[in-house]
């Protein structure tokens, strides 16, 4: 079962107006077990929604129009639908009664053009509109042997979507075989998106019958599987069938197997071991903190830490040795150590993280750092019986090597707890 949505309107042909109705129509469709397969804009024109109706028509088993269902000239969505189809329309008496009993109760006389409001493609279910005149209308017919629903909507938002909500859902429900939906969300950190593509490929490609969807975003990939099946538990089984030989396969990156976040994993698993976390952060200004206190309950685990940009805060915090600074720099492994085991003992948490780097655009301060490259970034994990420092070479642009130097922070937190 496909389906396609047809946004009618020639405003969403111009740089200023965009088709939202089909986002949500898509995940209504989705949740039915449905998939779009095709999404199309067409502006206010009788032939070319004709023909666009048409198409739809013969490649997808259910359309959705939207917009168009209006009284003016440019309402077109009845007419071009009853031509694809070879239909007729006709006025609903009910319809135009009601659309008079509408304009009366506001004490106004309605227009002529109005009844084009009660016109219905013949052999359509009218679906009441209550939040707006123009009904909408459900077509369950056959085409060349197949069947086909087509279904047209009033593009105004708030009369499309309770529309669509209380009345199609349950009449495409009705319409359609049972489909339940299994979806599992797997992520992973500081990899590329092409290896992880070329290592579990020749796994989901075995799963023709789930959806794999691979999103990249900053320091993370996200592997998406939706499975739509007859019931629940075949769904569910298909599933977590492929997502565990997918797991076993990432293994070494995977952070989160139901789509936590890294920072919530970090948590979680600080939490499963009644362990404390304490930061000093100096290139990346707070953004691992907040990241962490972005979650609620992070105050158990979490302790707190400190921004320290100049060299004078990573003595005064921390009591990072004056002369190690002038010697290595601050962005040296040296201090980024020193940072870490000062961290420790003035907080007295299980854990402490300490990350020094050159974010950039401008080269690190004059003295020892003056050459070293921007994206050097050096962060240390401090324990009571043990310090050890990493080293990174990031790239990009500031932002960038700021977000991906707290990533690996977290996930070399999340790695050292596990
Ligand atoms: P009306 O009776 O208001 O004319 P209609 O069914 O004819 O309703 P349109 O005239 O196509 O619908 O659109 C009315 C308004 O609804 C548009 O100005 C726009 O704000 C909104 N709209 C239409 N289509 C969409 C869409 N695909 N996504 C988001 N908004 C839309
Ligand atoms: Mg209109």
């Amino acid at each position: 079962m496909i389906a396609e949505i047809i946004a009618a309107g020639s405003e969403m042909l111009t740089p200023t107006r965009q088709d939202t109705n089909s986002l949500f129509l898509t995940s209504g469709l989705n949740d039915l077990g449905v998939q779009v397969a095709f999404k199309t804009i067409v502006g206010d024109n009788l032939a070319h929604l004709t023909s666009a109706a048409r198409i739809a028509i013969s490649r997808a088993d259910i359309v959705l129009l939207t917009g168009g269902l209006g009284p003016t000239e440019d309402d077109l969505t009845r007419e071009a639908v009853a031509t694809a189809l070879g239909v007729e329309i006709h006025r609903d008496p009910t319809l135009l009664t009601e659309l008079y009993k509408r304009f009366a109760a506001r004490r106004m006389t309605m227009p002529p053009n109005n009844a084009k409001q009660a016109e219905i493609v013949a052999g359509a279910t009218i679906l009441p509109n209550h939040n707006g005149s123009a009904p909408g209308q459900f077509i369950d017919t056959v085409v060349d042997n197949h069947r086909k629903i087509i279904i047209l909507l009033p593009g105004p938002p708030k009369e499309l979507k309770p529309l669509f909500t209380n009345q199609c859902v349950p009449l495409l429900a009705q319409s359609l075989p049972p489909r339940h939906l299994s979806r599992r969300l797997l992520r992973m950190a500081l990899i590329p998106e092409s290896q992880v593509d070329a290592r579990t490929s020749p796994i989901y490609l075995q799963y023709p019958d789930v959806e794999t969807t691979i999103l990249s975003g900053t320091a993370e990939i996200q592997l998406h599987f939706v499975c739509a099946k007859p019931t629940q538990a075949e769904a569910d089984q298909r599933i977590d069938e492929l997502t565990t030989r997918i797991e076993a396969e990432m293994e070494d990156t995977l952070f989160s197997s139901h789509g936590e976040s890294l920072e919530e994993v970090v948590l979680l698993n600080l939490g499963l071991r009644n362990l404390t976390l304490a930061t000093a952060e100096s290139c990346t200004g707070g953004l691992l903190a907040q990241r962490l206190t972005a979650i609620p309950g992070s105050s158990r685990y979490f302790l707190g830490g400190a921004v320290v940009y100049s060299d004078a805060l990573k003595t005064t915090f921390a009591g990072v040795p004056e002369d190690l600074i002038t010697t290595h720099g601050p962005v040296s492994a040296e201090v980024a150590h020193a940072l870490a085991k000062g961290t420790l003992a003035r907080t007295h948490a299980s854990l402490a993280i300490s990350i020094t780097g050159i974010a950039g655009p401008g080269p690190g301060e004059p003295g020892p750092d003056a050459n070293k490259p921007i994206g050097l970034v050096y962060i240390g994990l401090a324990t009571p019986t043990n310090t050890h420092v990493t080293e990174l070479n990031l790239t990009g642009d500031r932002d960038r090597i700021r977000w991906w130097a707290s990533q690996h922070a977290l996930d070399l937190i999340r790695r050292h707890i596990l």
